[in-house]
């Protein structure tokens, strides 16, 4: 192999380089050929230390990648850019050996379905069970149904915890242009088939509003909430703090009531939880109050989850799995997308 290579900066690249200029600014491509592309790429997607069958499958899912994406930004003047928008491409100093040797001993082969070059996407572990694209996009693909993924299992966030307190919380659906007032609960209403939410209904003073799964990783962050798979319970500030003593107005003895189970009703018996509407409730020390008795500061929600990432595809911890108990890149590959043929192709 030449060792031929340019530098841009610090950087050095393969192949060559070209200058595109639009007004103030200037656009460097390098027009590199697929698989010294992939040296740069497949790196940065998989650990290079994971066993060789699974940076194959790896090498293998970004070629398709490549070549399904390729005219993504053709308008702009060049094929794909090298941040995650499309798949990151860290150039000639990123490369590893161990990455190298996979794209090579792989050259040429691809993954099709029904003689189609497929959609090979992946994620970080699927947690034990796969995700039907379907459910996750919209986009129906025969190969990307739900599969049991006992290789997933023991891997790190194949099950995780994420302890969030009621303020963080509201601060962060609030940031979303979420505003449910303070969070009283949260409640998953819909999943899909392999378990993931789709829906999740948050509860709060000022009403509630019911959330996709896609909102709800955008607005928890995806590296805090690593994937949708997950359930949620309340913990904190029970008993004392959310009792409250409650007059009518034809009796002086104070009822007793417990805010975790209050529901106020206004006059249109629509359901309704502002602070002026439960202005006649006053606390076990009889003086009233309008707005200490929401206090939930010592609240917080516990969301147990598994799995990192969409779940959809390939999970790439099982595939290290797969590979570290002998199977090959091809029935890595033919695990995680359901029907396909891995076919060479020199275009
Ligand atoms: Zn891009």
């Amino acid at each position: 192999m030449e060792n031929h290579f340019l530098k841009v900066g610090k950087d050095r690249y393969r192949d060559y380089i070209r200058f595109l200029s639009n007004g103030n600014e200037l656009t460097i491509i390098n027009h590199v050929k697929l698989d010294h592309y992939l040296y740069g790429v497949v790196p940065s997607e998989m650990p290079s230390s994971f066993p060789i069958e699974a940076l194959k499958a790896q090498a293998i899912a970004a070629r398709n990648y490549t070549l399904r994406n390729v005219n993504k930004h053709i308008k702009e003047g060049y094929n794909l850019c090298d941040t995650v928008h499309c798949q990151v491409y860290s150039g000639l100093d990123w490369e590893k050996d161990s990455t190298n040797k996979a794209i090579d001993e792989t050259k040429g082969m691809y993954i099709y379905y029904n003689g189609e070059l497929i959609d090979a996407v992946y994620h970080s572990t699927s947690g034990g069970y796969t995700e039907d694209s379907s459910q996750v996009w919209g986009n129906d693909f025969p190969y990307l149904k739900p599969v049991e993924d006992i290789y997933s299992k023991d891997s790190p966030n194949s099950s995780w915890t994420l302890q969030i307190s009621s303020s963080e919380l509201n601060k962060r659906l609030v940031s979303a242009g979420v505003n449910v007032g303070e969070v009283l609960d949260m409640e998953v209403l819909e999943t899909t088939s392999a378990g993931r939410v789709q829906k999740l209904k948050v509860k709060g003073t000022l009403g509630e509003q019911v959330l996709g799964s896609s909102k709800i990783r955008a607005i928890l962050g995806s590296a805090d909430l690593k994937s949708t798979w997950f359930s949620v319970r309340k913990e904190g500030s029970s008993g004392e703090n959310n009792t409250a003593y409650v007059l009518d107005g034809n009796n002086e003895k104070a009822d007793k009531i417990n805010l975790n189970n209050a529901h106020i009703i206004d006059g249109q018996n629509k359901q309704t939880a502002s602070r002026g509407i439960i202005s006649r409730v006053i606390n076990k020390n009889n003086t009233e109050t309008l707005g200490g008795l929401y206090n939930h500061t010592g609240q917080y929600y516990i969301i147990e989850g598994k799995g990192y990432g969409h779940g959809v595809g390939m999970s790439q911890w099982g595939a290290k799995k797969m590979a570290e108990e002998g199977y090959s890149y091809e029935e890595i590959l033919k695990h995680y997308y359901s029907g396909v043929d891995i076919l060479y192709n020199d275009w």
